[in-house]
């Protein structure tokens, strides 16, 4: 559980859970959850390169952890660094290391804060907004494909044998441009990050229904990881949870509380503002 006051009576708080599944013996997914920096990584490839691809990624977006304003620009640089990173990390022959990242950063663009949303690969980042689920990011993967060209449907796509083959990602022996979305940052919103170990164990509307009733986004996280380990836990499994809540302290808006998840914003939980600087 995080806490960070980006502008004043504007709270940001996060929780994140992972588990390595009931299946698998390595936990090949890496996330960061720290402001502003909100990101899942599924790593890929044989002989411990996929932990280490995703933990590469995570090391190299670190750098945007902390107070200071990040502009797009300095997400991409990120990006970039993370591909080089990734790369070099040596595998089998013939085999890259590759990873997935998803996710949302937080910047500053003409005076306003957005959620930069960025998308590689088959993690997904969704918005949580009164009530509703959307997913935010478009899948880089071949069930995708058969979805747009509408050659199968979306109750197809999550049992398809090939709905793990994803068609583009960091490193993995392939060069592949990540998607960008820019989401003005609302009052009451919650983000949903995930590895893809989350939407193949259960269904959309128990997420909805999950993040509807945990205001606590650390709860709302482990009841999410502990639900896909209930369904099966045939995969890694990682969800990062990020409101961005008004302070109720300040508000003093009584009105828009029905809208706000509920975060837990008592006296003893207090943002703790870092360097005393906030942003404007
Ligand atoms: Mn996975």
């Amino acid at each position: 559980m995080g806490l960070h006051e980006p502008r004043p009576g504007w709270v940001c708080a996060w929780g994140a859970a992972t588990d390595t599944g009931v299946i698998r013996e390595v936990n090949e997914d890496s996330h960061l959850a720290d402001f502003p920096v909100f990101m899942v990584a599924d790593g890929m490839g044989g002989h411990e390169a996929g932990d280490r691809a995703s933990a590469a990624v995570v090391d190299a977006i670190q750098a945007l952890v902390g107070p200071e304003p990040v502009t797009v620009r300095d997400v991409r640089e990120r990006l970039a660094e993370a591909e080089v990173r990734v790369r070099a990390i040596a595998s089998t022959p013939g085999r890259d290391a590759g990873t997935t990242v998803a996710g949302a950063v937080v910047v500053h663009q003409d005076g306003a804060l957005y959620w930069l949303v960025v998308n590689l690969g088959d993690s997904r980042t969704y918005l949580f907004r009164n009530g509703g689920l959307t997913q935010v990011s478009v899948d880089h993967s071949e069930v995708q494909e058969l979805l747009d060209a509408g050659s199968i449907t979306a109750r197809e796509a999550v049992t398809h044998p090939r709905r793990n083959v994803v068609t583009r990602a960091l490193g993995g022996g392939q060069v592949s441009p990540a998607d960008f979305w820019l989401l003005p940052v609302s009052q009451g919103d919650r983000l949903l990050v995930c590895s893809d170990g989350l939407p193949t164990e259960i269904p959309e509307e128990e997420i909805t229904r999950v993040l509807g009733n945990e205001p606590d986004p650390q709860q709302a996280a482990d009841a999410l990881v502990q639900a896909a380990l209930a369904a099966g836990g045939h995969d890694n499994v990682t969800v990062v949870v990020v409101d961005a809540a008004a302070d109720v302290d300040t508000s003093g808006d009584d009105a828009d509380q029905d809208t706000i998840p509920r975060a837990d914003l008592s006296e003893d939980t207090r943002p703790r503002v870092r360097n005393g600087a906030t942003w404007n």
